[in-house]
């Protein structure tokens, strides 16, 4: 997404900012209406974090789990309706520009306009990125911790860019259960978390580069070998992909691949049943 708004909205004008859900912007002052006028210098990406430059004043949005960034080469100039659809947010860069929506009911999608990135709190918690660890550095972060490895990867302040799917990915790929404890991974596991970590984020923005924005996340989902996929056939051993539920999510693992075979117990449930 970074790179799409690198390629597509560097050097455009920002016309107008729509916001159509005032309940997204956790930033007062200054008021976003400062953004009009301005010119889009740069894009980047702070772990999950999305940072729109605006000539020095940055529009950063966390898309959370069911947000996303809908761009349009033919975007409307009309603005969205408050309260009403999926829009929270709409971007006009003349003519071009983008939406940012969250599907569901739980409002989790967040935006910011600051002078300086590390004024949003998360961005400034972040750990290092986790595309640019040495297996050394990952050692270290896992080294002591008694969190379960799933907990550990997710967790942005200790590393910073895996979400809840691409967190299945990455144990399903170094063949680890989710439920290791992180401290105690032996070198060899390491070795694999730290290349599995490499291989499916580096693949996953490869095949997201160049794709057209509005559709990445098919192409996520076309990529994924466990998560979302419980009950279908695990893509390496053919065993059935089996879920784990937690608080409010869930996550998904292959028992061959990852945990001896053995099922993963459901901690939700075993708590109702005791
Ligand atoms: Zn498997």
């Amino acid at each position: 997404m970074a790179q799409h708004l690198r390629d597509n909205a560097v050097g455009r004008s920002v016309v107008r900012v729509d916001v159509a859900s005032m309940s997204v912007l956790k930033t007062a002052s200054p008021p976003w209406t400062e953004l009009h006028g301005r010119t889009v210098t740069g894009a980047a990406r702070h772990g999950k974090y999305l940072d729109l430059d605006c000539d020095g004043l940055h529009l950063v949005c966390h898309l959370a789990r069911a947000g996303w960034l809908r761009w349009s080469d033919k975007l409307s100039p009309a603005p969205p309706k408050p309260g009403r659809g999926p829009i929270a947010l709409r971007v006009h860069l003349g003519g071009v520009g983008f939406d940012l929506t969250e599907a569901g009911t739980q409002k989790k999608l967040a935006v910011w306009v600051v002078a300086d990135p590390a004024e949003v709190p998360g961005i400034a918690k972040l750990g290092p990125d986790a595309l640019e660890l040495d297996a050394d550095g990952l050692a270290a972060i896992l080294s002591g911790r008694t969190e379960r490895i799933k907990t550990l990867l997710t967790d942005q302040s200790a590393l910073a860019g895996i979400g809840n799917a691409y967190s299945d990915e990455i144990l399903h790929a170094a063949k680890l259960s989710p439920f290791a404890t992180s401290g105690k991974l032996d070198a060899d596991a390491v070795a694999r978390l730290h290349e599995s970590t490499q291989e499916i984020l580096k693949d996953a923005v490869q095949r997201s580069l160049g794709q057209d924005a509005a559709r990445l996340k098919a192409e996520k989902r076309s990529g994924l070998r466990v998560h979302a996929r419980t009950g279908l056939p695990c893509p390496v051993c053919g065993d059935l992909v089996r879920e784990v539920s937690y608080a409010d999510r869930s996550m998904q693992y292959c028992p061959t691949c990852q945990t001896g075979g053995k099922p993963l117990a459901d901690r939700r449930f075993s708590r109702l049943l005791k």
